[in-house]
């Protein structure tokens, strides 16, 4: 029986991906060393490195000013590193600009109050984060440090279906985005932001790597607390070597880049992601039996969430899923009900198994 992991992070990772890394566990291109076992700094791990970089740079067209970076921390970690790394650009008491969307902007923003004063510009809270707020009601501060946003919130299943333009109505503040859980899925305007970032346990590798992708004037403004290791400038001009990075991470997120090359690029994997979650959510929405809240127009192609009319079957639910293979559907424990994330490494197959589970879920129990 095939097994399909639903999970919204540490994911599912390309077949290919893993029995290629099986293969060369003991022995990397005839080294005799396990990638894992390497120094940093030799030859070896370098090339593994530097290959990495260089795909990613070309899998997203970024642009030759901006740097990519490897870190550690994850997204969390990151909640306090970007305010340590960009409230210096204007400094003490500067305001810092966050559109609340989701739990997880909600995150940043808090972490973000040590750093700096926080503008919530816009909240979807109040409607239980169902959508992204129209840019035109976004009340923006007129010169903030940086603005803030979630492109893709995991657990409230809500994604930026645009980018922001805010430049006018803000000097210029740079867009920083928090991109953890679809950078990858679907193809981007790199130079539209300021800041990428997003950890890559859901659509790149294994928990351990931060990425983080960064325009080049933005670096050099830290704040004198910013550990070393995590001062962007340092980092920078370290190459990502200046403590040791996530080695074996970095590692199999290059193998996730060869392979997304080999599938047709981003693109190619957007048109696939669309056709995912075209098919969970027609699936959701023809019958009462299961409930999407998040408005059309701003569902996530990469996070579903959604719940049982008549929640006292959710255990049954998880129960006949995992019968058939389909693992990891709980939704997170701060919002309940069901969660189907649908990385670029779920095959079409396994959102079709899903939804002809949903489908016999339904008419078994009376939908
Ligand atoms: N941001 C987003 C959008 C996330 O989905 C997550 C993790 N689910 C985080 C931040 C936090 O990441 P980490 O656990 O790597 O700190």
């Amino acid at each position: 029986m095939p097994i399909f992991n639903f999970s919204a992070g540490p994911a599912v990772l390309p077949k290919e991906v893993l029995a290629h890394a099986g293969a060369e566990m003991l022995d990397w291109h005839g080294s005799g060393m396990s990638v894992m076992e390497m120094s940093h700094r030799g030859p070896e791990f370098m090339s593994i490195y530097r290959e990495a970089e260089q795909d990613l740079r070309d899998l997203l067209a970024v642009p030759a000013n901006y740097r990519i970076l490897f870190l550690q921390g994850g997204g969390l970690g990151e909640n306090a590193i970007v305010p340590m790394n960009l409230v210096g650009r204007k400094g003490q008491g500067a305001t810092v600009d966050f559109v609340h969307t989701g739990s997880w902007s909600g995150k940043s923003l808090k972490e973000a109050q040590k750093y700096a004063q926080v503008n919530v510009a816009a909240s979807t809270q109040a409607e239980g984060f169902n959508r992204v707020p129209d840019v035109d009601s976004w009340k923006l501060s007129p010169d903030p440090a940086y603005v803030h946003i979630c492109t893709n919130e995991t657990i409230d299943g809500v994604e930026y279906p645009f980018v922001p333009d805010i430049a006018a109505r803000t000097h210029g503040a740079p867009l920083v985005a928090d991109m953890s859980s679809h950078i990858l899925s679907r193809v981007i305007d790199v130079s539209k932001y300021g800041v990428i970032f997003g950890g890559a346990q859901k659509n790149i590798g294994p928990a351990g790597l931060t990425l983080v992708i960064v325009r080049e004037d933005l670096l050099g403004h830290a704040l004198p607390i910013c550990p070393s290791a995590f001062n962007w400038q340092v980092v920078a001009e370290n190459n990502s070597m200046y403590n040791t990075p996530p080695t074996y991470a970095i590692y199999i997120a290059g193998l996730v880049f060869k392979w997304l090359k080999q599938q047709g690029g981003v693109a190619a994997l957007e048109e696939r992601n669309i056709a995912k979650a075209t098919l969970l959510y027609a699936c959701l929405d023809a019958t009462d039996f299961y409930q999407n809240r998040v408005l059309p127009g701003f569902r996530s192609r990469m996070n579903v969430p959604f719940y049982l009319r008549d929640e006292s079957l959710n255990d049954a639910f998880l129960a006949g899923a995992r019968e058939r293979g389909l693992l990891q559907l709980k939704g997170h424990k701060s919002v309940g009900g069901m969660r189907a994330s649908i990385y670029n490494a779920m095959p079409l197959e396994g959102v079709q198994a899903l939804v002809d589970y949903l489908n016999t879920f339904a008419r078994q129990h009376g939908g």
